[in-house]
């Protein structure tokens, strides 16, 4: 290949980073100023550039437009910033991105399989360059964080996550492949957008959908084996559930939003019974929002508690309760409730809103994610805090526009005693005096770690057993320190770490089950795990 092409090849450029030798043996010589520079150097530099910027979309534009001239070093720039620079590539930001993707949208990124793409899926895998692939992060854009439908603009979201696994988890770029399954959007301002990428029509669903969701997952085995694992995001309820029960029986499959939320939210309950004390069934908890992410939590608690104190799982649901847009989840409406809801429908009366229901069943914890705003009002955590000495209060929803109550707001009205933790990052609050750091309740420590574990154990089934061991391994990373200053989940910066032991404990339940297909089992899995990780490090070209 000529130099110059070397240059806009973003797997191997290296800018100003080439040396002298490199610039001779590839044909570089004069397509370059004189300086070299070392990675260091080009990070700062990066930085300094995109501190500049002060609207966050144009801080994700400069993040895009690096990943796809200098991948080494966006991956650099991602993994020695991560704290500054997670709220950019994922949540918040990437939502307005997806919002806006069809205005922003200059390279494409990913594969796009739309309806009139149906018989030949498999067709379109084999035009994706890269044959060895680890993971799949697909989307059918039909619920983009709390912001809806967004259709085939949701690519923002698997692109972002897969950025995630590689810069967090150490899965090697060339391994990760992003997807959007385009069915249509029901979403009247993406139809009438004139800059819209997507299919202008309504989504398709029932046996349409079903029939293209199977061909892709045909094809996806066909064409990757048993071991790629897809990782199903931003599905609407309505489909996420059944997809992910008809295909983990033969796929790897993981649904992110169900059960990579699950992992986290345990994981800081974990930490936080440490502050407040009890274990799990001492414990009465409260859900506003009973979609993926608020059933698949309760479930995972449910679970671990039974557990613990071998109760059956339906006693220890029982422990469990769920609002939705209807009110309290209880036993007169279970005719009418979705099959995900059924049990989570106890012997009560009927409640209508959240702050009766916060006063009828007098939860110690209470946990946001319905993708609704403003919803912990000041009466809700008053109440939660005449109820409780030190409440547990997380807002989940997503992005921060919709977050249940900000960080301050859960500090001042609970007078300073709530311990709290958000879906979307909020910065440390001055109250009477004292700092308030609140933690990220955010999938970024669970998924990335988890799927390192599925792949250096070869797995071929996902298993809930592995959300407990990834959730504890999470818990056991928060510091006596970490938990004095009120924090249930640990500081960004020792991500890497952090995964490489989510993935040890996840890989050694992988072997314990006999789902691991990797043969003999590492001896030590830590040091295995950190071996694998990808390092965004220049290689020197001879
Ligand atoms: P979902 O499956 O659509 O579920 C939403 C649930 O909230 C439904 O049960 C819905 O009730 C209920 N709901 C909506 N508006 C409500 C209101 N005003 N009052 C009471 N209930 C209401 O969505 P999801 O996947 O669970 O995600 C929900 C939110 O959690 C999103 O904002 C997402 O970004 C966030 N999330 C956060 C994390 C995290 O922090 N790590 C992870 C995943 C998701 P009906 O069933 O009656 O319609
Ligand atoms: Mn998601």
């Amino acid at each position: 290949a000529s130099g110059y092409s070397l240059l806009r090849n973003p797997h191997h450029n290296k800018g100003l980073a080439f040396n002298d030798k490199e610039r001779d043996a590839h044909y570089i010589r004069g397509l370059l100023p004189p300086v070299v520079v070392n990675q260091d150097l080009q990070v700062k530099k990066m930085m300094a550039n995109i501190r500049q910027y002060v609207v966050p979309l144009q801080k994700y534009q400069a993040m895009m437009d690096l990943q796809e001239k200098n991948e080494r070093l966006f991956y650099k720039l991602l993994i020695d910033n991560v704290e500054e620079l997670l709220p950019i590539v994922y949540t918040p930001t990437v939502g307005e991105a997806c919002q806006k993707y069809g205005s922003i949208f200059k390279q494409p990124q990913g594969l796009f399989i739309s309806l009139n793409d149906k018989g030949r899926i498999l067709e379109i895998l084999k035009n994706w360059p890269e044959k060895d692939i680890q993971v799949i992060v697909v989307t059918d854009g039909e619920r983009i964080l709390g912001l809806g439908d967004l259709g085939c603009q949701g690519m923002g979201i698997p692109v972002g996550k897969l950025s995630l696994y590689t810069a967090l988890g150490g899965i090697r770029p060339s391994a990760c492949l992003p997807i959007t399954i385009d069915v249509g959007t029901n979403n009247e301002k993406m139809l009438n957008d004139e800059f819209y990428i997507g299919l202008r029509q309504k989504r398709a669903n029932g046996q349409e959908y079903a029939e293209l969701m199977n061909e892709f997952m045909s094809a996806v085995k066909q064409n990757y084996g048993e071991k790629v694992l897809v990782q199903f995001e931003d599905f609407a309820n309505h489909n996420a559930f059944d997809l992910l029960a008809k295909y983990s029986a033969t796929h790897l499959v993981f649904n992110d939003d169900i059960q990579g939320t699950a992992s986290v939210v345990l994981a800081g309950l974990i930490s936080a019974l440490k502050l407040v004390g009890g274990s799990l069934a001492d414990h009465t908890f409260l859900f506003l929002g009973a979609g993926e992410a608020g059933t698949g939590i309760a479930e995972l608690i449910a679970l671990e508690m039974s557990k613990q104190t071998q109760f059956p799982l339906e006693e220890t649901r029982k422990k469990v309760w769920l609002v939705d847009s209807k009110g309290l989840i209880v036993r007169s409406r279970l005719d009418s409730l979705q099959h995900f809801k059924k049990p989570w429908a106890h012997e009560h009366e009927p409640v209508n809103g959240l702050l009766d229901a916060v006063k009828a069943i007098k939860p110690t914890v209470l946990i946001g994610s319905s993708g609704a705003g403003q919803t912990f009002t000041k009466e809700v955590i008053e109440t939660m805090s005449s109820l409780n000495k030190t409440p547990i209060i997380l807002a989940l929803s997503n992005p921060t526009s919709q977050s249940e109550c900000t960080a301050e707001q859960a500090y001042k009205w609970s007078e300073g005693r709530a311990i709290f933790a958000s879906g979307s990052p909020f910065a440390p609050v001055d109250f009477n005096g004292k700092v308030y750091v609140s933690g990220q309740s955010n999938n970024a420590y669970i998924f990335p770690g988890l799927g390192l574990g599925l792949i250096i154990s070869g797995a071929i089934h996902v298993h809930d057993d592995m959300l407990l061991a990834a959730s504890e391994a999470l818990a056991e990373q928060v510091t006596q320190e970490h938990l004095d200053n009120g924090l249930i989940y640990p500081p960004f910066t020792n991500i890497r770490k952090i995964s490489a032991h989510i993935a040890a404990k996840v890989a050694s339940k992988v072997y314990e089950l006999g789902l691991a297909s990797r043969i003999p089992q590492p001896e030590n899995l830590v040091a295995y795990a950190e071996s694998c990780m990808y390092s965004p490090s220049y290689r020197n070209y001879r």
